[in-house]
């Protein structure tokens, strides 16, 4: 079967079909940060749900080029450069590098390619000029360039792809208001930014006059230009729906004259403890500040990850407490797995076992599989797959009760696993650190067994055990493990 998603485009759930006529290769955009902070746990959501889709295509055996841009350049970043009087560059230097950093925590995969709006100037000029060039767009008083809403409509293109418009209601009888007040329309946006003095260094020379460019823009240039005009999957949270990717669609399409994107696909909200996420609530959350409250980056992954994508999620602290009671079933009989594979031949199921018990294990792997690629290819649908693997986990268990397990099976069965978790990206729990007086037991229990001084040398075993820790043979040498 096929893998499914819902389009925004066409409101609907549609099989997936890649551009390319092989049918392997696919190419993904996702709207990245805005670097001006640090990002909030809604954010999160949106970042580890276009990893899933990322995941899910490459276990679907896709070859996959992921795009995140950076947005480095922007009405928030300026205003924040300008208070903070630093460079534009060290300031927003700082927030990328705490973004990738929580990547990293998240267990998210390295997108193949981060581009920067700031790296990326002469590609959006040469857009916004092929605008200018087919009447779509024009250069106001203020010398800003607008896109023209209305021209585009003219030339026969839809303007409310993604959302049905009502073009009546955004008509310019609100243009006082509207602090662009040069645009001709007040649904117009701006794709150049004439330079004010508020800008400080934050400016570009261009064939406009010196500015800076729009957000929209800088989406559509980079995405084009690292995957190609017409591509297949853009992503993003539903926030962004309206006006960025209606104005993306519309700059590109404009431009080009070509689809833009195949599938969009859309992140629903998140609440925090039932409610909007408001620092003045008390209930917004940086990655950090769970991380501070004694969470980690497995936990908070987990608990993004057991909704479905469209539907609002509400964010708990008890929630993330379910995750962690959640994780430790499936790493207890992961850990019992492990040690029945690694004893292959000091188990009774070996010799005991009927061959049918064998089958039953290779079932169970393989059912693990199938339930979850098919709750997968469903939307994507993740309570189903969780519900997979937690009916494994339970067979597993019953298994590992009875004692009925072989070490093939046990294998096949880590294997199975790790093949989930391709998709899961959960992982192992991170490994405790190791107290540095106890590596220095550990050194000197080397240095006694190489002068052949064994009562010392199980001494500081025994000290070790004592104090909850063992000692483990690794290619790599002797490590220390927690009991
Ligand atoms: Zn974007």
């Amino acid at each position: 079967m096929g893998l499914k998603l819902f389009n925004t485009l066409s409101r609907s759930v549609q099989e997936f079909t890649p551009l390319d006529p092989a049918g392997k290769k696919v190419g993904i955009y996702c709207c990245g940060p805005t670097v001006y902070d640090f990002a909030h746990i809604g954010n999160w959501r949106t970042f580890v749900f276009g990893d899933l889709v990322r995941r899910t295509l490459e276990f679907k055996g896709y070859a996959v080029t992921h795009v995140m841009n950076i947005t480095d350049v922007e009405d928030k970043i300026i205003k924040r450069v300008w208070e903070t009087k630093t460079s534009l560059r060290e300031f927003t230097g700082k927030y990328e590098a705490a973004f990738l950093e929580d990547l990293k925590t998240l267990n998210c995969l390295l997108p193949h390619h981060t581009p920067h709006a700031t790296e990326h100037i002469p590609e959006i000029i040469s857009l916004i000029e092929k605008l200018v060039r087919r009447g779509i767009a024009y250069k106001a008083a203020d010398s800003s360039v607008y896109f023209s809403i209305e021209k585009y409509r003219g030339c026969g293109c839809t303007y409310g792809q993604l959302l049905k418009l009502n073009f009546d209601e955004m008509k310019a009888g609100e243009r006082v208001k509207s602090d662009e007040y040069a645009k001709e329309s007040v649904a117009d946006f701006a794709l150049w930014k004439a330079r004010v003095p508020e800008d400080g260094d934050v400016f570009w020379p261009s064939p406009f006059g010196e500015g800076r460019p729009g957000w929209h823009i800088e989406c559509s240039a980079m995405s084009m230009k690292v995957l190609s005009e017409t591509f297949d999957l853009h992503l993003g949270g539903e926030d962004l729906i309206f006006p960025h990717h209606e104005d993306e669609i519309a700059q590109s399409e404009g431009a080009t004259g070509k689809p833009f994107v195949k599938h969009w696909l859309h992140g629903a909200h998140l609440l925090v403890e039932g409610k909007k996420m408001s620092k003045s609530l008390g209930n917004f959350f940086t990655l950090r500040d769970l991380l501070a409250k004694g969470f980690n980056g497995r936990e908070i992954r987990y608990s993004l990850l057991t909704a479905h994508y469209r539907e609002t999620f509400n964010f708990t602290l008890e929630g993330l407490q379910g995750a962690r009671a959640a994780l430790a079933r499936i790493d207890e009989c992961l850990g019992k797995l492990r040690e029945i594979a690694n004893q292959p031949l000091t188990r009774p199921a070996d010799t005991l076992s009927p061959p049918g018990g064998e089958r039953d294990g290779a079932r169970g792997a393989s059912k693990l599989i199938s339930d979850f690629t098919a709750a997968l290819d469903d939307d994507l649908n993740i309570s189903a797959a969780w519900g997979a693997v937690f009916e494994w986990v339970r067979e597993t268990n019953r298994r590992l009760a009875e004692n009925s397990l072989s070490a093939a099976e046990a294998t096949a069965a880590l294997t199975a696993w790790n093949k989930i978790d391709s998709v899961l990206g959960i992982g192992a729990p991170a490994e405790p650190e190791v107290p540095a007086e106890l590596n220095a037991l550990l050194e000197a229990r080397q240095t006694a067994r190489k002068a052949k001084d064994f009562k010392r040398s199980d001494a500081i075993r025994g000290e070790l055990k004592a104090k909850g820790w063992v000692i483990e043979d690794t290619p790599k040498g002797p490590k220390l493990k927690k009991i």
